[in-house]
């Protein structure tokens, strides 16, 4: 069995549990980009918090050392706060299973999506335990 492999992730993330909350990018109109299509993920999709928590339990139970997670591709916020939430909330009680904290949860995050969930879904997210938001040009 496998989880979802993320197509990329910052460099600082490279000892992380890389968590695939959706695939592809949801804009891919950057000019500078075409990093998804051209690595075979050409459209957007959510994936389901079940199958989220199916990839969890699998990383946290196969690298129990790792303390730091990264959740992509490149907006995973659009999947909406209930599953983005509902996965970081897991993360943390499966690694506590494996007797680590996470110290550190980042994502990608567009900055018209940061918006459009506004001041309150960012303080709810904090809550949650995402530590960064890994914002760019776009
Ligand atoms: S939003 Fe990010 S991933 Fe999407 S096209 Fe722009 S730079 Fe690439």
């Amino acid at each position: 069995m496998q989880a979802e492999s993320l197509i990329i992730r910052p460099p600082s993330e490279y000892r992380s549990l890389l968590v695939r909350i959706t695939r592809g990018c949801n804009w891919n109109r950057c000019r500078f980009c075409g990093i998804y299509p051209a690595m075979g993920q050409p459209d957007f999709s959510s994936r389901s918090l079940e199958e989220i928590k199916e990839d969890i339990n699998l990383l946290t139970t196969r690298h129990p050392k790792l303390d730091t997670a990264f959740f992509g591709d490149a907006d995973p916020l659009a999947a909406g706060l209930d599953i983005f939430i509902g996965a970081a909330r897991h993360l943390r009680r499966q690694a506590s299973i494996q007797k680590t904290a996470i110290q550190r949860l980042t994502c990608y995050a567009r900055a018209s999506t940061l918006f459009k969930l506004g001041k309150t879904a960012i303080f709810i997210l904090a809550e949650a335990g995402l530590n960064r938001g890994h914002l760019d040009l776009e």
